[in-house]
């Protein structure tokens, strides 16, 4: 049943569809149903072949797959109709390619379904995807959100699937399996995989971050040089009790304020190295939770890992904590 479409020059499949349609003409006026939709069946081809030989000739020209990723590398970061899929790939079932495409070659292709989800618990923003409405983000568009190939993309999702039959809650799912991968970019599909595609696992990741205190990062909690669509479990460690709870927006504007960079010791992203104990940065309660610390600005600082355990065994005070905001904000 299945027909490979046939590549050829698209000046020339464009005259064959044309001849096609004009002699339509005539079966349109004489024959019954059935010889008029047979005489349909060759535009259909030639249709399919044309919309398959878009593609310049060793761009994707060995199938309907490589004709897929070769668009959607084209258009990086950009929403794409399941529509123009199907014309580039001349065929219609090309969800399944886009599954063999995520799951054995590691491309991060995320569908519009989690990219809403993600949208609804501000994991990334419409401004972003180029949309001006979140109306577009049906199941049937796509965006590809990073060029890198993750090679060991079959193994993970292998691991996905296995934590998946497990019967721990969805959020104990997501952190078990982010905790097997540390430091490594993690999509939203593999997440809602995880979570049997109910829609709350992007909730769930985001408690983890926001009341349970896990570092995990996105473009819009603290690393704006992140992929959209992408999470980040930074360390394998969870904040101390009195550090978590801070809303996300509380967290922004005081990553922001303190240029993100470590209060005591100016230490950044940019500065990551293998050999420096310095991971990541967290925010740290001067006046602890339990002792009713807010989640005010003037109570929050940022500090890296490092600096933020000689705190917690006490050698930084509470006064110097205070100043060296107040210092900063006049420097
Ligand atoms: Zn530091
Ligand atoms: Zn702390």
């Amino acid at each position: 049943m299945a027909r490979r479409s046939k590549r050829n020059e698209p000046e020339e499949l464009r005259k064959n569809l044309l001849d096609i349609i004009i002699d339509f003409e005539k079966k349109l006026e004489e024959e019954d149903l059935r010889t008029q939709v047979k005489g349909l069946i060759p535009a259909n081809y030639v249709l399919r072949d044309l919309g398959s030989s878009l593609l310049p000739i060793g761009e994707g020209s060995d199938g309907a797959r490589d004709r897929i990723l070769a668009y959607l590398k084209k258009y990086p970061k950009t929403v794409i109709h399941g529509d123009e899929l199907m014309v580039v790939a001349g065929i219609s079932e090309y969800a399944r390619r886009i599954r063999e495409l995520r799951g054995e070659h590691g491309w991060k292709i995320l569908s519009g379904t989690v990219l809403r989800e993600m949208v609804d618990q501000e994991a990334v923003r419409i401004e972003d995807l180029g949309i001006v409405s979140v109306e577009i983000l049906k199941t049937d568009v796509y965006f590809l959100f990073d060029l890198y190939q993750d090679r060991d993309a079959a193994h993970r999702w292998n691991q996905a699937h296995n934590i998946r039959k497990s019967n721990a809650s969805v959020k104990d799912k997501i952190l078990r399996y982010m905790r097997e991968n540390v430091g490594r970019s993690i999509s939203g599909e593999e997440l809602r995989y995880l979570a049997q595609n109910n829609s709350e696992w992007a909730r769930r990741t985001r408690e983890l971050r926001t009341e349970d205190g896990w570092p995990i990062s996105t473009k819009y909690s603290g690393r704006a040089e992140l992929p959209v669509g992408s999470y980040f479990l930074e360390e394998d460690r969870q904040a101390a009790p009195h550090d978590r709870r801070i809303p996300d927006s509380i967290r922004a504007k005081v990553l922001d304020r303190d240029h993100h960079s470590c209060r005591k010791c100016g230490w950044n992203h940019e500065n990551k190295n293998k050999n420096d104990p310095r991971h990541f940065l967290e925010l740290h309660h001067i006046v602890h939770h339990a002792d009713k610390g807010e989640n005010t600005m003037e109570n929050l600082i940022t500090l890296c890992n490092v600096c933020h355990d000689d705190v917690h065994s006490k050698n930084i005070t509470q006064e110097e904590l205070i100043h060296l905001i107040s210092y900063n904000e006049q420097g």
